[in-house]
Parts: structure tokens; sequence; C-alpha cells
């Protein structure tokens, strides 16, 4: 009798203890982090197995890596790989290996974009005021005298070496379009190698997913991630959600940074080959396994219009894209449509 009572409570224990060392593995536990970097706010949400110490740990570490990529590829931070290799003339400067990999992608994205987009609009850039307090139209000396320097032929590359040279002394370079999706990629690889399965990263509306959105047990199979596609004359209003479980998803958009002058906008796109701000888009939205060929090609995009811009897209395996015109009119590549949902039309 009194053994048989023993038996009972210990085997009450023993289940009690199988059922929290079950549920403290099957628990998906979140964190999430709101930063300003880059100029906007990121937000960086993981889950996972971990312990809510180690998940708060891991987000540390990542926003610190961010901040690191930042400052290596901001032209503005003084003492950055760009800074040094702008303030060079054109002598030649060791970089990291984290600048040549977002050079490689731009050199991709130049080429496939016939010059729509390219980095070295850094000075076209300085002469519309962008990036300084006062943005206003320049005049057509200073708009010849930006343009001279713009073109990818002058930048130099040496892999071997790990050195940038600019060739011609008015080149400028801005990474403004591709950096940003580059650091979001950084900080998605980073948090993967460090056992997270499940990660948003969201720079400004630069978005890159991991895994989806898992429930709270390891056995509820992740929901898609939904991204929000700003409306682009309705503020506080959506146009679209696109949904995913992984891969990047990133807008570019004319309503973002811009200034007036007498009645006209003048968004912060340059098209390299004339000097003047585009126009013609509102936004673009790309998807893609990476953000920092999305973002790029998100840049090239607004410069190309719609139906060059679709080109662009299509010619890229894997990437999709919903472009939204100033008159409304909303075009998308065939892979687009099964992932969009359109609202508030
Ligand atoms: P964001 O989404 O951060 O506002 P985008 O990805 O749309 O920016 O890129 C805009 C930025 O890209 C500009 O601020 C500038 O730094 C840079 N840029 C502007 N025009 C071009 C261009 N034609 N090619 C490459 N980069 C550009
Ligand atoms: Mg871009």
């Amino acid at each position: 009798m009194k053994f048989g009572r023993v038996a009972l409570v210990t085997a009450a224990l023993l289940i009690l203890i199988a059922v929290w060392v079950g549920q403290s593995l099957a628990v998906i536990r979140r964190a999430e982090r709101q930063v300003l970097l880059m100029d906007t706010f990121v937000r960086v949400i993981v889950h996972g197995r971990l312990s809510q110490a180690a998940l708060e740990k891991t987000i540390d570490a990542t926003v610190n890596e961010m901040a690191r990529l930042e400052g290596i590829l901001s032209a503005h931070a003084v003492g950055s790989d760009i800074y040094r290799i702008n303030n060079a003339g054109t002598e030649r400067r060791e970089v990291s290996a984290e600048t040549l990999a977002v050079l490689e992608r731009a050199a991709l994205v130049y080429e496939q974009s016939r010059g729509a987009f390219d980095i070295t609009v850094g000075a076209l850039m300085r002469a519309w005021g962008f990036g300084t307090d006062t943005r206003a139209v320049p005049s057509p000396e200073m708009l010849a005298e930006a343009l001279s320097g713009v073109g990818f032929e002058h930048v130099e590359v040496d892999s071997a070496r790990r050195s940038v040279r600019l060739s011609h002394p008015a080149t400028r370079l801005d990474l403004g379009g591709v950096a940003k999706g580059y650091i979001v990629d950084k900080a998605v690889e980073f948090l993967a190698a460090r056992g997270i399965d499940y990660a948003i990263v969201d720079a400004g509306g630069d978005v890159r997913v991991l895994g989806g959105h898992p429930g709270q047990f390891v056995w509820e199979r992740p929901r898609a991630v939904r991204v929000g596609v700003q409306h682009p004359t309705q503020r506080d209003a959506l146009i679209a959600v696109v949904s995913t479980h992984r891969g990047a998803v990133l807008t570019s958009g004319d309503y973002e940074r811009y200034f007036v002058e007498d009645g006209v906008r003048y968004t912060h796109i340059v098209d390299p080959r004339t000097g003047q701000t585009v126009r013609g888009l509102s936004s673009a939205t790309i998807m893609a396994s990476e953000a920092a060929l999305a973002d790029a090609i998100a840049t090239a995009v607004m410069v190309l219009g719609a139906e060059e811009g679709k080109a662009l897209i299509e010619a890229f395996p894997d990437v999709e894209g919903l472009l939204i015109t100033e008159g409304g009119a909303i075009v998308m590549t065939d892979g687009m449509a099964q992932f969009t949902e359109l609202i508030n039309r």
C-alpha cells in the first residue's frame, strides 16, 4: 500500500519532468528589437528554441554587426571604406571583403540595367543636395560637372589586392541604392549561423525573411510573413501585401525622400545617363532571394520605368516585381501574383 503510493508519486513526478523538458524544447520563444541604423528604423525579430537570454544576446550581436557594416559602407561615415575611396583622388585604397562583395553586386546590376543602376552617382546626388541641408535643382553647369565623373568604368576593382581606385577625379561612390539590402542580408546570415531558424529583418521597409513566422510550438507549421506595400498616394495605407516564407521583399519609392521646388517633385533617385531625377514610377517592389540584389534592382527599375523595368526584372532568374506607375497603374511580373494581394486600389 505504502509502496504503491511512492510509486504513484514518482511516476507522476517523472511525467511532470518529461512534460516540462518536452515543452521547453518544443516552445519557440520570440525576441524583438528596434534600433536607428542607416538613417532608418531597423527592426529585428527572431524566433527560436533558444532561451530568452540567448535570443536577446543574439539580437545584440546582430545589431552590432549591422552597425559595423554601416561604418564600412556609408559614404558619410568618416573613415569608412567608401569615404576613404571618395577622398583618395585617383589613388588606390585597400578595402574590406564586404565592400568588394557590394561592389560585385553593384557591377552586376549596372551591366544588366545598362547603366541605369550606377553607384558612381555620388557627385550627382550631392549636386541635387541629397545628403545635405539644401536640396535644390542644380544649375546646368553644376549638373555637367557632376555628370563628368559618373560611369562605372571609372571604378577599378582589384580583387586580388582587395583595393579600389577611382580613375576619374570627379567620381564619387554612393552605395545608398544597395548597401541597406546587403546589410539586411548579412544580418540574416549572421542569425542563421547562430542557430536561428526564423527571423525577420526590416530596415525601413527593406525586409528579408528567414523561415517564415513560426507558431508557439515546434510542431506548428510556420506561416508566411506579410510585407505591406505602401500606397503611393494615400498616407498610412497599403496598396498590396506580399506574403513569403523566405527571401527579400523591398520597395523603392518616389514618396520617401524627395523635395518640391516650384510645384515639381524631385525624388532621390537619379538617372545616371541624364543627371535628372527620375519620373514615371511611384514605386517598385522587388522579391528576390537576396536583399542586396533586390535593392539594386528596385533602384534600377525606378530609373528604367515600367516597361524596361519589368524586362530587367525578368532577366534575373527567381526575381519578381510589382511596379506602380505615377498614374496608379499596377504592373506585375508573372510570378509576382501568387505572393501578392492587392488592396485599397
Ligand atoms: P531607399 O529605399 O533607401 O530610400 P533606394 O534603394 O530607392 O533607397 O535607393 C536610393 C538611393 O540610391 C539614393 O539615395 C542614392 O543614394 C542612390 N541612387 C540614386 N540614384 C541611383 C542610381 N541611378 N543608381 C544607383 N544608386 C542610386
Ligand atoms: Mg535600392
